[in-house]
Protein backbone atom coordinates (compact mmCIF):
# COMPACT_ATOMS: atom_id res chain seq x y z
CA UNK A 1 0.00 0.00 0.00
CA UNK A 2 1.78 3.49 -0.43
CA UNK A 3 1.67 5.93 1.64
CA UNK A 4 -1.13 8.43 2.53
CA UNK A 5 -0.25 11.98 0.93
CA UNK A 6 -3.63 13.30 0.27
CA UNK A 7 -6.57 12.53 2.92
CA UNK A 8 -10.28 13.95 1.60
CA UNK A 9 -13.00 14.69 3.91
CA UNK A 10 -16.87 14.66 3.83
CA UNK A 11 -20.20 15.18 5.65
CA UNK A 12 -23.14 12.77 4.83
CA UNK A 13 -26.53 11.72 6.26
CA UNK A 14 -28.30 13.80 8.60
CA UNK A 15 -26.37 17.12 9.94
CA UNK A 16 -25.42 17.07 13.39
CA UNK A 17 -24.39 19.98 15.74
CA UNK A 18 -20.06 19.67 16.21
CA UNK A 19 -19.68 18.65 12.14
CA UNK A 20 -17.71 21.61 11.44
CA UNK A 21 -15.51 21.23 14.82
CA UNK A 22 -14.81 17.86 13.15
CA UNK A 23 -13.87 18.99 9.93
CA UNK A 24 -11.57 21.42 11.31
CA UNK A 25 -9.61 19.31 13.88
CA UNK A 26 -9.67 16.48 10.91
CA UNK A 27 -7.89 19.35 8.89
CA UNK A 28 -5.51 21.15 11.00
CA UNK A 29 -4.34 17.64 12.44
CA UNK A 30 -3.72 16.49 8.97
CA UNK A 31 -1.98 19.52 7.91
CA UNK A 32 0.35 19.56 10.70
CA UNK A 33 1.46 16.20 10.10
CA UNK A 34 2.05 16.80 6.49
CA UNK A 35 -0.82 16.05 4.70
CA UNK A 36 -2.32 17.45 1.68
CA UNK A 37 -6.35 17.77 2.42
CA UNK A 38 -9.54 17.71 0.41
CA UNK A 39 -12.93 19.15 1.02
CA UNK A 40 -15.69 17.10 -0.65
CA UNK A 41 -19.07 19.07 -0.92
CA UNK A 42 -22.21 17.46 -0.38
CA UNK A 43 -21.09 13.74 1.38
CA UNK A 44 -20.99 10.84 -1.57
CA UNK A 45 -23.10 13.14 -3.86
CA UNK A 46 -19.97 15.46 -3.99
CA UNK A 47 -17.80 12.69 -4.32
CA UNK A 48 -19.48 11.25 -7.38
CA UNK A 49 -20.26 14.90 -8.80
CA UNK A 50 -16.23 15.48 -8.46
CA UNK A 51 -17.32 18.72 -5.95
CA UNK A 52 -14.31 18.58 -4.28
CA UNK A 53 -11.85 21.54 -3.21
CA UNK A 54 -8.45 22.48 -1.87
CA UNK A 55 -8.37 22.54 1.85
CA UNK A 56 -5.94 24.75 3.94
CA UNK A 57 -5.74 25.45 7.78
CA UNK A 58 -7.87 28.73 6.83
CA UNK A 59 -10.75 27.24 5.29
CA UNK A 60 -11.53 25.73 8.69
CA UNK A 61 -11.18 29.18 11.00
CA UNK A 62 -13.95 30.31 12.85
CA UNK A 63 -16.21 27.50 12.31
CA UNK A 64 -15.92 25.49 15.55
CA UNK A 65 -18.98 27.49 17.27
CA UNK A 66 -20.96 26.67 14.42
CA UNK A 67 -23.82 24.26 13.40
CA UNK A 68 -24.16 22.47 10.62
CA UNK A 69 -21.54 21.67 7.89
CA UNK A 70 -19.56 23.79 5.81
CA UNK A 71 -19.65 21.03 3.59
CA UNK A 72 -22.57 20.36 3.09
CA UNK A 73 -24.25 17.26 3.46
CA UNK A 74 -26.36 15.64 1.01
CA UNK A 75 -27.99 11.87 0.75
CA UNK A 76 -27.07 10.21 -2.62
CA UNK A 77 -29.32 7.39 -4.25
CA UNK A 78 -26.05 7.33 -7.04
CA UNK A 79 -23.22 6.02 -4.11
CA UNK A 80 -26.02 3.06 -3.55
CA UNK A 81 -24.74 1.62 -7.04
CA UNK A 82 -21.60 -0.47 -8.13
CA UNK A 83 -21.54 2.45 -11.09
CA UNK A 84 -21.54 5.42 -8.72
CA UNK A 85 -19.03 4.37 -6.61
CA UNK A 86 -16.58 3.49 -9.51
CA UNK A 87 -17.34 7.39 -10.54
CA UNK A 88 -16.60 8.50 -7.33
CA UNK A 89 -13.37 6.16 -6.97
CA UNK A 90 -12.35 7.49 -10.33
CA UNK A 91 -12.65 11.69 -8.83
CA UNK A 92 -10.91 10.65 -6.18
CA UNK A 93 -8.03 9.24 -8.11
CA UNK A 94 -8.19 12.31 -10.18
CA UNK A 95 -7.26 14.56 -7.26
CA UNK A 96 -4.91 12.47 -5.67
CA UNK A 97 -7.16 11.71 -2.93
CA UNK A 98 -5.78 8.71 -1.12
CA UNK A 99 -7.72 7.97 2.45
CA UNK A 100 -11.07 9.21 3.32
CA UNK A 101 -12.59 10.41 6.18
CA UNK A 102 -16.40 9.98 6.36
CA UNK A 103 -18.61 12.06 8.95
CA UNK A 104 -21.59 10.88 8.81
CA UNK A 105 -24.63 8.31 10.62
CA UNK A 106 -24.88 4.59 9.91
CA UNK A 107 -25.99 4.89 6.45
CA UNK A 108 -22.53 6.60 5.75
CA UNK A 109 -20.82 4.28 7.60
CA UNK A 110 -22.54 2.05 5.83
CA UNK A 111 -21.69 3.35 2.47
CA UNK A 112 -17.95 3.31 3.62
CA UNK A 113 -17.32 0.01 4.54
CA UNK A 114 -18.77 -1.30 1.01
CA UNK A 115 -16.35 1.55 -0.85
CA UNK A 116 -13.39 0.72 1.43
CA UNK A 117 -13.66 -2.79 0.93
CA UNK A 118 -14.43 -2.23 -2.86
CA UNK A 119 -11.45 -0.21 -3.95
CA UNK A 120 -9.20 -0.88 -0.68
CA UNK A 121 -9.41 2.36 0.24
CA UNK A 122 -8.67 3.62 3.57
CA UNK A 123 -11.68 5.11 5.28
CA UNK A 124 -11.74 6.43 9.08
CA UNK A 125 -15.35 6.98 10.45
CA UNK A 126 -16.54 9.88 12.76
CA UNK A 127 -19.70 9.52 14.69
CA UNK A 128 -21.72 12.24 13.13
CA UNK A 129 -25.64 11.93 14.50
CA UNK A 130 -27.91 13.54 16.90
CA UNK A 131 -28.95 9.34 17.29
CA UNK A 132 -26.29 7.97 19.17
CA UNK A 133 -27.37 5.04 17.91
CA UNK A 134 -24.13 3.97 16.40
CA UNK A 135 -22.52 0.92 17.99
CA UNK A 136 -18.99 1.06 19.93
CA UNK A 137 -19.18 4.53 21.08
CA UNK A 138 -20.81 6.08 24.46
CA UNK A 139 -21.51 9.14 22.34
CA UNK A 140 -22.12 10.48 18.56
CA UNK A 141 -21.30 14.40 17.47
CA UNK A 142 -23.72 15.95 18.08
CA UNK A 143 -26.26 14.06 20.54
CA UNK A 144 -25.41 16.39 23.59
CA UNK A 145 -26.53 19.40 21.69
CA UNK A 146 -29.73 18.20 20.26
CA UNK A 147 -30.41 16.87 24.11
CA UNK A 148 -29.95 19.81 25.41
CA UNK A 149 -32.51 21.50 22.82
CA UNK A 150 -34.89 19.44 23.68
CA UNK A 151 -34.46 19.78 27.78
CA UNK A 152 -34.74 23.61 26.50
CA UNK A 153 -38.27 23.20 24.71
CA UNK A 154 -39.25 21.00 27.28
CA UNK A 155 -38.68 23.26 29.61
CA UNK A 156 -40.74 25.83 27.83
CA UNK A 157 -43.80 23.44 27.43
CA UNK A 158 -43.53 22.95 30.94
CA UNK A 159 -44.54 25.94 32.20
CA UNK A 160 -47.65 26.05 29.40
CA UNK A 161 -49.10 22.56 30.44
CA UNK A 162 -48.71 23.38 33.99
CA UNK A 163 -50.60 26.70 33.30
CA UNK A 164 -53.18 25.09 31.53
CA UNK A 165 -53.14 21.43 33.22
CA UNK A 166 -52.11 19.63 30.02
CA UNK A 167 -50.52 16.57 29.21
CA UNK A 168 -47.66 16.76 26.04
CA UNK A 169 -46.86 14.28 24.02
CA UNK A 170 -43.02 15.89 22.63
CA UNK A 171 -42.37 14.15 19.95
CA UNK A 172 -38.12 13.74 19.34
CA UNK A 173 -35.78 12.67 17.03
CA UNK A 174 -34.14 8.82 16.96
CA UNK A 175 -36.60 6.81 14.78
CA UNK A 176 -34.78 3.62 15.41
CA UNK A 177 -32.97 4.64 18.96
CA UNK A 178 -34.72 5.70 21.85
CA UNK A 179 -31.32 8.05 23.82
CA UNK A 180 -32.73 11.36 22.48
CA UNK A 181 -36.28 10.59 24.16
CA UNK A 182 -35.02 8.83 27.21
CA UNK A 183 -32.40 10.98 28.31
CA UNK A 184 -34.28 13.90 27.57
CA UNK A 185 -37.26 12.80 29.76
CA UNK A 186 -34.68 12.35 32.34
CA UNK A 187 -33.53 15.48 32.29
CA UNK A 188 -36.56 17.51 31.65
CA UNK A 189 -38.38 15.15 34.50
CA UNK A 190 -40.65 14.23 32.01
CA UNK A 191 -43.68 11.80 33.11
CA UNK A 192 -42.52 9.34 30.68
CA UNK A 193 -40.73 8.16 27.60
CA UNK A 194 -42.11 6.01 24.54
CA UNK A 195 -38.91 4.56 22.91
CA UNK A 196 -38.98 2.20 20.04
CA UNK A 197 -36.81 -0.39 21.99
CA UNK A 198 -40.11 -0.85 24.47
CA UNK A 199 -43.48 -2.03 23.64
CA UNK A 200 -45.92 0.70 24.55
CA UNK A 201 -49.07 -0.09 26.42
CA UNK A 202 -51.42 2.55 26.19
CA UNK A 203 -53.25 1.36 29.61
CA UNK A 204 -50.23 1.70 30.97
CA UNK A 205 -48.86 5.04 29.91
CA UNK A 206 -52.70 6.14 30.87
CA UNK A 207 -52.78 4.36 34.49
CA UNK A 208 -49.29 6.41 34.92
CA UNK A 209 -50.43 9.72 34.55
CA UNK A 210 -53.36 9.53 35.61
CA UNK A 211 -51.67 8.55 39.12
CA UNK A 212 -49.69 11.81 38.33
CA UNK A 213 -52.53 13.37 37.80
CA UNK A 214 -54.38 12.25 40.87
CA UNK A 215 -51.13 13.16 43.59
CA UNK A 216 -49.38 16.33 43.16
CA UNK A 217 -49.37 17.38 39.88
CA UNK A 218 -50.69 19.18 37.32
CA UNK A 219 -49.41 18.20 34.51
CA UNK A 220 -47.82 15.33 32.47
CA UNK A 221 -45.02 15.63 29.71
CA UNK A 222 -44.33 12.62 27.19
CA UNK A 223 -41.98 12.22 25.51
CA UNK A 224 -41.87 9.98 22.38
CA UNK A 225 -39.54 9.05 19.97
CA UNK A 226 -40.61 9.22 16.30
CA UNK A 227 -41.40 6.17 15.30
CA UNK A 228 -43.39 5.46 12.08
CA UNK A 229 -44.79 2.25 14.16
CA UNK A 230 -46.00 3.69 16.77
CA UNK A 231 -47.57 6.33 14.94
CA UNK A 232 -45.34 8.75 16.76
CA UNK A 233 -46.94 11.43 19.29
CA UNK A 234 -49.83 12.01 16.95
CA UNK A 235 -50.47 8.47 17.00
CA UNK A 236 -50.13 7.53 20.82
CA UNK A 237 -51.78 11.05 22.05
CA UNK A 238 -55.08 9.96 19.89
CA UNK A 239 -54.93 6.40 21.08
CA UNK A 240 -54.69 7.89 24.88
CA UNK A 241 -57.64 10.35 24.39
CA UNK A 242 -59.63 7.83 22.86
CA UNK A 243 -59.21 5.69 26.30
CA UNK A 244 -58.67 8.21 28.38
CA UNK A 245 -61.08 11.36 27.61
CA UNK A 246 -60.51 13.48 30.88
CA UNK A 247 -56.88 14.86 29.55
CA UNK A 248 -56.53 17.41 27.94
CA UNK A 249 -53.67 16.25 26.02
CA UNK A 250 -51.95 18.19 23.06
CA UNK A 251 -48.95 17.56 20.57
CA UNK A 252 -45.74 19.28 19.85
CA UNK A 253 -43.25 17.60 17.33
CA UNK A 254 -39.67 19.53 17.29
CA UNK A 255 -38.75 18.50 14.64
CA UNK A 256 -35.46 20.15 12.89
CA UNK A 257 -34.51 22.24 15.38
CA UNK A 258 -32.92 19.61 17.04
CA UNK A 259 -30.45 19.22 14.38
CA UNK A 260 -29.60 23.11 14.67
CA UNK A 261 -27.65 25.71 16.88
CA UNK A 262 -24.34 26.32 17.81
CA UNK A 263 -22.40 22.84 19.27
CA UNK A 264 -22.28 22.34 23.13
CA UNK A 265 -18.79 22.36 24.60
CA UNK A 266 -19.31 18.45 24.97
CA UNK A 267 -19.79 18.20 21.11
CA UNK A 268 -17.05 20.46 20.65
CA UNK A 269 -14.43 18.42 22.45
CA UNK A 270 -15.33 15.27 21.70
CA UNK A 271 -15.83 16.39 17.87
CA UNK A 272 -11.89 17.79 18.15
CA UNK A 273 -10.72 14.22 20.07
CA UNK A 274 -12.46 12.35 17.44
CA UNK A 275 -11.37 14.76 14.61
CA UNK A 276 -7.46 14.14 16.03
CA UNK A 277 -7.61 10.49 16.39
CA UNK A 278 -9.36 10.05 12.68
CA UNK A 279 -5.48 11.36 11.17
CA UNK A 280 -4.02 9.21 13.98
CA UNK A 281 -5.78 6.28 12.79
CA UNK A 282 -4.53 6.62 9.73
CA UNK A 283 -0.96 6.98 10.06
CA UNK A 284 -0.98 4.03 12.22
CA UNK A 285 -2.00 2.07 9.22
CA UNK A 286 -5.98 1.85 10.76
CA UNK A 287 -8.44 1.59 7.87
CA UNK A 288 -12.39 0.82 8.01
CA UNK A 289 -12.40 1.75 11.71
CA UNK A 290 -15.01 4.12 12.92
CA UNK A 291 -13.81 6.23 16.00
CA UNK A 292 -15.49 5.95 19.39
CA UNK A 293 -15.22 6.94 22.59
CA UNK A 294 -15.68 4.48 25.71
CA UNK A 295 -15.36 5.26 29.31
CA UNK A 296 -13.35 8.61 28.14
CA UNK A 297 -10.94 6.87 26.12
CA UNK A 298 -10.79 7.02 21.93
CA UNK A 299 -11.47 3.36 20.70
CA UNK A 300 -11.18 2.34 17.17
CA UNK A 301 -14.61 0.17 15.90
CA UNK A 302 -14.43 -1.83 13.33
CA UNK A 303 -17.33 -0.41 11.07
CA UNK A 304 -19.52 -3.92 10.88
CA UNK A 305 -19.88 -3.62 14.92
CA UNK A 306 -20.29 0.76 14.45
CA UNK A 307 -23.67 -0.59 12.16
CA UNK A 308 -24.61 -3.77 13.92
CA UNK A 309 -27.42 -2.22 15.80
CA UNK A 310 -26.42 -4.13 19.28
CA UNK A 311 -26.23 -0.69 21.35
CA UNK A 312 -28.63 -1.55 23.87
CA UNK A 313 -30.78 0.52 25.71
CA UNK A 314 -29.27 1.30 29.76
CA UNK A 315 -32.47 -0.36 31.74
CA UNK A 316 -31.13 1.42 34.43
CA UNK A 317 -32.49 4.20 32.67
CA UNK A 318 -36.03 3.31 32.28
CA UNK A 319 -36.45 2.32 35.54
CA UNK A 320 -35.46 6.04 36.71
CA UNK A 321 -37.86 7.53 34.26
CA UNK A 322 -40.73 5.82 36.17
CA UNK A 323 -39.31 6.14 39.56
CA UNK A 324 -38.78 9.79 39.49
CA UNK A 325 -41.99 10.35 37.96
CA UNK A 326 -44.22 9.04 41.34
P1 LIG B 1 -28.52 10.00 9.91
O1 LIG B 1 -28.22 8.99 10.99
O2 LIG B 1 -28.43 11.38 10.40
O3 LIG B 1 -29.76 9.70 9.12
P2 LIG B 1 -26.98 8.61 7.91
O4 LIG B 1 -25.54 8.66 7.60
O5 LIG B 1 -27.50 7.35 8.52
O6 LIG B 1 -27.32 9.88 8.82
P3 LIG B 1 -28.31 7.96 5.41
O7 LIG B 1 -29.21 8.77 4.55
O8 LIG B 1 -28.82 6.66 5.92
O9 LIG B 1 -27.83 8.94 6.58
O10 LIG B 1 -26.97 7.64 4.57
C1 LIG B 1 -26.23 8.69 3.97
C2 LIG B 1 -25.71 8.26 2.64
O11 LIG B 1 -24.81 7.13 2.80
C3 LIG B 1 -26.75 7.75 1.64
O12 LIG B 1 -27.42 8.79 0.96
C4 LIG B 1 -25.89 6.95 0.68
O13 LIG B 1 -25.24 7.78 -0.25
C5 LIG B 1 -24.85 6.34 1.63
N1 LIG B 1 -25.26 4.98 1.93
C6 LIG B 1 -26.16 4.55 2.85
N2 LIG B 1 -26.34 3.22 2.80
C7 LIG B 1 -25.55 2.78 1.79
C8 LIG B 1 -25.29 1.50 1.20
N3 LIG B 1 -25.90 0.40 1.65
N4 LIG B 1 -24.41 1.44 0.18
C9 LIG B 1 -23.78 2.54 -0.26
N5 LIG B 1 -23.98 3.77 0.23
C10 LIG B 1 -24.85 3.89 1.24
Amino acid sequence: MAAIKCIGILTSGGDAPGMNAAIRAVTRTAIYNGYTVKGVMRGYKGLVANEIVDFGSQSVSNIIQQGGTILKTARSEEFKTPEGRRTAYDNMQAHGIDALVVIGGDGSITGACIFADEYNIPIVGLPGTIDNDLGGTDATIGYDTALNTIVEAVDKLRDTATSHERLFFVEVMGHTAGYLALNGAIASGAEAAIIPEMETEVDQLGALIDQGFRKSKNSAIVLVAENPASGGAMGLAERVKKEFPQFDARVTILGHIQRGGSPTAIDRIIASRMGEAAIEALMEGQRNVMIGIQNGQIVYVPFPKAVSHTKTIDRASIDLVRILSI
